[in-house]
């Protein structure tokens, strides 16, 4: 199940709305002061899970008071990533008449992450929510129109509380004794609600379901969490959870691995991926070219098992685990996870927002019970996340195999990562060790030293460890930018590609509907993440991108489809521009005027903003430019007969001038550096976008070939490996 996005990617709204999925008429527009009704609650992340897909869900919710006693959630305008870092937190969100989606102002979220314990090092390290006695309350039910009560309520108390290898067991395990999960079956309860609509349903069933569940005698707000549990139903998935709140909604039988996994999310860890990485084609550990399978890890209940968290997420969910930052080159060992030695994780910096995390198993009797030869229990196990997400991704460090059950690193093995040039050696392993050899590449300590705020090689016990303040460089605030230089590649397909130092952080490959393809990738003003919009104006949000709502249905007219998003200077609102001319402002983004009610020769397409923001630029593909706002008008191909049809504008960096580029690669400078074309050159496939690079510019064809005209690096393209469906769109990285 390869080639999945690495976030998840919601397809429908999972969280229930009250007043469904109605049209807008006005883009939401999030100016200071924020205009709307406020709306007092709690941010909940809610998560659906398709094991059976392989693919994962996710939107975003607010919930009125306690989600134990009212689990139904209205749908928030923010992406998952966004949101992680602040679920639970309670927030003031504006409702729009019209608008089916809360808007939450960047100001409730940008608060001094020094003086809170909590920011882009996630909530992740300060899950911790669910340790000591905790309760579990699992409430059974079916509906008016399907009585099934396929197992008794003595079976689910078993599977919960009292088999060997019930969810209590389980985590009395994991936690070494730190959580200690008690809880009540409820007898079945008859819901007056069909079972149709798992999907938007689940909350008003949950409503119900806790008020008849009230009636019987039971107090809900006697229990720290909310399990509920009803007949097997098509609903696309078989688990859903709150990420980081009390809810999870188990379909069908309930088992280990479903209850443990969805009450994971509630305890706030996201799944245990893995990556498959290629380099030239081939099958590697680890490279710039990575897919996600979203549920890939073989060690983890948040993977594709029952075994134990891995050790990263137990230090996540504030189970003691020493962990030892390594930031100089030299000899580590690694105690046995399951054990009660110290240090029992590594964590090297990658990148300046990706870790890699060691660790290292030995049998248990009980869900870590591998034979003394798995692969295992005999090397060290390397995972990767974000630094803003809990999400985790297993290194196959046996790349020949396509398996994951033979991932780490065994006695013998080296580890290069190809992107920072750091080394890592298991030297031996032992029933009590594992023993590494790490080798930092000079500039990888430099940039641990740089980047890292907390310092150098410090033995530590959580939660006080894993909960030092975050690296202040892996915030998102303006001017704290990634670093490094790279680009990104959009198919039409929604596949996004990866370059240099610009990393994957999702797509929306396989998620278009009806005949919408995807048009346009914006990078974020940190470069930590992208938005991505396809022809109907839907825009998914990635990494640290924050969405502020799709282009309204009912303002788009038949033909015509959305053809780019540009980002504002703060990344806190965006432009959405149409072939039809049609400029839609969101968030802190100005609408400057546009030629939507124009009659136009030829399609307009491209448009985008000015350097400073306070315009922008619409050309149409006749070569005709429109100028509104400060863009200052420089001349144009309106008059001209051209070779090939006009496909993109570029203001140059100092505002004034800007390039027009032809299919066919021609450059026509107006007011700008000419930096050189490809119009005496013969192209494979035309040229489909351009973007400002360096001093010049980046040219990208359909099949993915890359051409630079800066002083900039190239960065690599898919030229050798042409993707399956055409490049649309073309996004840079830079310093
Ligand atoms: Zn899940
Ligand atoms: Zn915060």
């Amino acid at each position: 199940m390869s080639g999945l996005a690495l976030s998840c990617v919601g397809v429908a709204a999972l969280v229930p709305t009250a007043n469904g999925s109605s049209a807008a008429s006005l883009p939401p527009l999030v100016a200071a002061p924020p205009s709307g009704t406020a709306v007092d609650g709690t941010l909940v992340i809610a998560h659906g899970d398709d094991f059976v897909a392989g693919i994962a869900d996710e939107e975003v919710g607010l919930v009125s008071g306690t989600a134990a006693v009212d689990p139904a959630a209205t749908p928030v305008a923010l992406s998952s990533d966004a949101a992680m870092a602040h679920v639970g937190s309670e927030v003031t969100a504006y409702q729009t008449p019209g608008q089916a989606e809360l808007v939450v102002p960047p100001s409730e979220l940008s608060h001094d992450h020094a003086t809170h314990d909590h920011g882009p090092e996630v909530a992740a390290d300060t899950a911790a929510m669910a340790t000591g006695a905790q309760s579990v309350l699992m409430i059974m039910f079916n509906f008016a129109n399907d009585r099934r009560t396929p197992w008794t309520k003595a079976a689910a108390e078993q599977v919960l509380l009292t088999n060997p290898t019930s969810v209590a067991a389980y985590y009395s395990d994991v936690s070494n004794g730190e959580l200690t999960i008690t809880g009540t079956v409820t007898d079945w309860i008859e819901l007056d609600a069909t079972n149709a609509s798992c999907g938007s349903n689940y909350g008003t069933w949950a409503s119900e379901a806790n008020a008849k569940a009230t009636a019987n005698g039971h107090t809900l707000g006697a229990y720290d969490w909310i399990v509920y549990n009803f007949p097997s139903l098509s609903c696309g998935w078989s688990g859903l959870a709150y990420l980081g709140w009390s809810g999870a909604w188990i379909n069908g039988s309930p088992t280990l691995r479903t209850i443990a996994h969805e009450l994971g999310h509630n305890f706030n860890v996201h799944h245990a991926s893995s990556l498959n990485c290629t380099s030239a084609g081939v099958r590697v550990t680890y490279s710039t070219s990575c897919t996600a399978s979203e549920y890939g890890d073989p060690a983890s209940v948040m993977g594709a098992s029952t075994r134990m968290h891995h050790a990263r997420h137990q230090a996540l969910l504030g189970y003691t685990m020493p962990t030892q930052q390594v930031s100089t080159s030299g000899t580590y060992t690694i105690a046995p996870m399951e054990g009660a030695g110290s240090p029992r994780l590594l964590k090297i910096a990658l990148g300046t927002n990706v870790d890699l995390w060691l660790e290292y198993r030995q049998p248990t009797a009980r869900f870590d019970n591998w034979i003394s030869t798995d692969p295992f229990v005999m090397g060290v196990g390397m995972r990767t996340t974000a630094s803003y997400s809990s999400q985790s991704y297993v290194l196959d460090a046996t790349p020949g195999t396509t398996t994951f059950n033979d991932a780490p690193l065994a006695a013998g093995q080296t580890f290069l990562d190809p992107v920072s040039g750091s080394r890592i050696t298991v030297v031996s392993v032992t029933s009590t060790a594992a023993t590494v050899e790490i080798e930092l590449s000079a500039s990888s300590s430099t940039t641990t030293t740089a980047t890292t705020a907390p310092p150098s090689t410090t033995t530590t016990t959580p939660p006080t460890a894993t909960t030092a303040p975050p690296p202040t460089t892996t915030t998102t605030a303006p001017g704290r930018a990634r670093r490094g230089r790279g680009y990104w590649m959009l198919e039409r397909s929604g596949r996004a590609h990866a370059f240099g130092s610009a990393l994957h952080y999702g797509d929306i490959a396989g998620t278009l509907s009806g005949s919408a393809t995807a048009t346009d990738l914006e990078t974020t003003p940190t470069g930590l993440g992208y938005w991505i919009v396809d022809s109907s104006g839907r825009v998914k949000a990635f990494g640290d991108a924050r969405r502020f709502g799709d282009a309204p249905q009912v303002t788009l007219v038949a033909g015509e489809q959305v053809t780019s998003l540009a980002a504002t200077g703060s990344g806190a609102g965006y432009w959405l521009f149409s072939n039809r001319g049609r400029a839609l402002a969101f968030g802190d983004a100005v609408h400057h005027g546009d030629v939507s009610t124009l009659v136009l020769n030829g399609p307009v397409i491209g448009s985008i903003p000015t350097p400073t923001g306070g315009g922008y630029f619409m050309v149409a593909s006749d070569g005709g430019i429109f100028a509104f706002g400060d863009a200052q008008f420089a001349g144009s191909m309106g008059g001209f007969r051209l070779n090939a049809p006009v496909m993109g504008l570029v203001p140059d960096g100092d505002g004034r001038g800007y390039w027009l580029v032809g299919s066919d690669g021609g450059i026509f400078a107006f007011d700008a550096a000419f930096r050189g074309s490809m119009g005496t050159v013969s192209l494979n496939r035309p040229v489909v976008g351009m973007v400002r690079f360096g001093d010049g510019y980046l040219m990208v064809g359909a099949d993915g070939g890359i051409f630079n005209f800066s002083d900039q690096g190239f960065f690599g393209s898919l030229g050798a490996t042409p993707p399956t469906q055409p490049i649309v769109a073309v996004s840079v990285l830079e310093e």
